[in-house]
């Protein structure tokens, strides 16, 4: 990482890569002093090179006092001048999202609400979507699909949300007809759905899916 100062006034017509000039990072409350990673550069001409289309930057560096002002976080990577939200003709904000990811941008929001992506240079991942700043482990998209699944482990857990940060739900918890399942296979209450046990998901979340009782591992199970 390498942060450099800019000035508008000197530099603006300043190329930092085939595609990018110095203008395009200044604050937009019109102030002089411009802070730019090449590293973000670098990311942006890539960024550039893969969609051959334009990448418009609607804010990059942002000087504290205009960071505030428009309520911006505080430590925000657009103060140090390693962020750039862009707009990328042709592309969806996911698509761009996605692109990033697989050349090792590290922040990453994808704001697929008001149609611009957030890259940075932070040292380590952060994915989330929208103003929410909703976490993601990933933009790229499930291998797996809705409809019904054979159980293969032993146990498998049932969350209340898609990820193993959820807690993992009782048998009480479950809805009458997994636990007649459970009971019909098993023999006793388990607290999870039972090998072979067929499940339907109505919804998918990275490598999670949504049952009627809650969210469940697919790579414990099998599509059927
Ligand atoms: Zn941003």
């Amino acid at each position: 990482m390498s942060v450099k100062k800019y000035s508008k006034k000197k530099d603006s017509a300043k190329k930092l890569s085939k595609n990018f000039s110095v203008s395009e990072f200044a604050c937009k409350d019109g102030s002089d002093e411009i802070l730019i990673d090449n590293k973000l550069v670098s990311f942006l001409q890539k960024i550039r090179d893969w969609a051959g289309n334009s990448v418009l930057i609607t804010s990059a560096y942002r000087n504290p006092v205009y960071n505030s002002k428009i309520g911006g976080a505080s430590n925000s990577y657009h103060t140090k001048g390693q962020a750039a939200d862009i707009v990328v003709k042709g592309k969806k904000p996911i698509e761009v999202a996605r692109f990033a990811q697989s050349i090792n941008v590290k922040g990453i929001g994808c704001y697929n609400d008001d149609l611009f992506v957030h890259i940075d240079t932070r040292p380590t991942k952060f994915y989330w979507y929208n103003q929410s700043c909703t976490p993601t482990d990933t933009f790229l998209q499930s291998k797996y699909k809705t409809g019904n699944y054979s159980v293969k482990a032993d146990v498998l857990n049932i969350r209340t949300g898609a990820s193993r940060s959820f807690s993992c739900k009782k048998f009480s918890q479950l809805t009458s007809d997994a636990q007649k399942q459970i009971l019909k296979i098993a023999g006793y209450k388990v607290n999870g759905y039972v090998k072979s046990m067929i499940c339907t998901v109505t919804q998918i979340k990275d490598n999670w899916g949504k049952t009627p009782s809650g969210w469940i591992c697919l790579d414990y199970c099998q599509k059927i």
